[in-house]
């Protein structure tokens, strides 16, 4: 690990850093103070908005039976978002334009989901199959809103 001016441009791989640091914490069951400040360091307010999101339980995942799928949905400001975490993809405006600006960071509904994951500190919703549509038709609806 090299040491970095101050002044050098955020070109660090969040995606990375953020999958690493998870897979740690499911190695190790623990969220070290070190974890915590390189994480801090890294996504700075996303972080301590993320772990927020993650005490106050605003992360939920609804497990579909019997077919196994899972939806993630985090609660952000009076409105839920749905995460994807294969592509560490969510229907927030805050995702949306990021992406649209090439900046390509994680929005802190990303970070809070995987932490919670990471942790086993999430709602787990058991819910039937019949269901599915009514879940993700109100997910959706805010995906295509524009
Ligand atoms: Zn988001």
């Amino acid at each position: 690990m090299s040491r970095q001016g101050t002044s050098s441009p955020p070109t660090v791989n969040e995606n990375r850093i953020l999958k690493g640091a998870c897979q740690e914490i499911v190695r190790t069951r623990t969220f070290s103070e070190e974890q915590k400040q390189t994480l801090t360091t890294v996504f700075q307010k996303r972080f301590q908005q993320a772990l927020g999101l993650v005490e106050a339980g605003k992360v939920r995942k609804y497990q579909f039976a019997p077919s196994g799928r899972t939806i993630w949905v985090v609660t952000g400001r009076g409105r839920d978002y749905q995460v994807l975490p294969d592509s560490l993809f969510c229907t927030c405006d805050d995702y949306y334009f990021r992406v649209m600006e090439h900046k390509k960071q994680l929005c802190y509904h990303i970070i809070a989901q995987q932490l919670s994951e990471a942790m086993s500190k999430h709602d787990a919703i058991d819910m039937t199959d019949s269901r599915y549509s009514e879940i993700t038709s109100k997910l959706t609806s805010i995906i295509t809103r524009e």
